[in-house]
């Protein structure tokens, strides 16, 4: 294969014992188990969550690493060959029952981010995921109000995940070796989100507050024309100060502060 489509699918391979032994314990692989594993290229991960999960859906885009793989002959192991953006996870799911149900896999980092929209969009449907992400993409989800790498996605994703940062892997556990560090983080679905709210209209909001970090959230709430006398009335109600930044309100307070926003601001455009 050639160098740019290798590069390009973010084929970089774990070959650290330790590190596989690792991630397979974190994902804790069981007999009651369907596990999905993206990307699985030469199976350093897929061959011992096959030793002990009820069963492995493996997925992979390159198509001489998907037909190498389907040469393997286990009966609890399904190969496809296919884009992972592109699955149907409804459909592949829709005649399966399991216990629980693990989407894994150490991902090319280039589709990080459409993935996590889309889990977001049928989060129902997965008990929990177990990514090997680039290191600052994987703080960024785990990040904890009043930290530099506190943002949307990690207000989002705590919603509706526990989320957990296990473990840092090094650019040399990997052939050939990244440029950047990796880690592995876990999203364990919740039994019910932390707070019932439309997704992408609470995104928006939440890009808006976060949309210059060195201005307070006041300034940056100010920009989406609300006005500044209910901003002070919510700023007052739910006792935030005015030279607040945005990354220092807890996930509760920025609810609170886009619900009362959203009902006021209806209320005073049809009174
Ligand atoms: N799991 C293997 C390992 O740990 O050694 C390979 C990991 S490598 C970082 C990423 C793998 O994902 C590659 O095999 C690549 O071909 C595959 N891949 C890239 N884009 C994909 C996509 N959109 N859908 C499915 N597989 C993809």
């Amino acid at each position: 294969m050639k160098r740019s489509r290798a590069r390009a699918l973010g084929q970089h391979f774990l070959k650290n014992p330790r590190i596989l032994n690792k991630i397979v314990r974190t994902i804790r692989p069981q007999a009651s188990d369907l596990i999905i594993e993206i990307g699985p290229g030469k199976g350093a991960l897929t061959l011992p969550l096959v030793a002990k999960a009820g069963h492995v859906i493996a997925i992979e885009k390159d198509r001489t690493l998907a037909a190498s793989l389907q040469k393997k002959d286990f009966p609890n192991l399904t190969v496809l060959e296919a884009d992972i953006l592109k699955v149907d996870f409804i459909k592949l799911l829709e005649k399966e029952a399991w216990e629980a149900v693990k989407l894994v896999g150490n991902l090319p980092y280039s589709i990080s981010s459409p993935l996590l929209f889309r889990i977001i969009g049928e989060k129902g449907l997965f008990s929990e995921c177990i990514f090997l992400f680039q290191k600052e993409f994987a703080e960024r989800i785990c990040a904890q109000p009043g930290t530099k790498k506190y943002a949307p996605l990690s207000i989002l994703f705590q919603i509706h995940f526990s989320t957990k940062f296990h473990f840092l892997v090094p650019p040399d556990s990997f052939s050939p070796p990244p440029r950047v560090e990796s880690a592995l983080i876990s999203l364990r679905k919740r039994e019910k989100p932390l707070f019932q709210l439309e997704d992408e209209a609470f995104l928006r909001f939440l890009k808006k507050a976060f949309q210059h970090r060195r201005k307070t959230l006041y300034n940056n709430l100010i920009r989406i024309q609300y006005p500044p006398s209910l901003l002070r009335e919510a700023f007052q109600k739910f006792g935030i100060v005015n030279s607040i930044r945005p990354e220092q309100l807890t996930i509760s307070q920025l609810v609170n502060l886009y619900q009362f926003l959203g009902e006021k601001s209806k209320k005073v455009k049809n009174p």
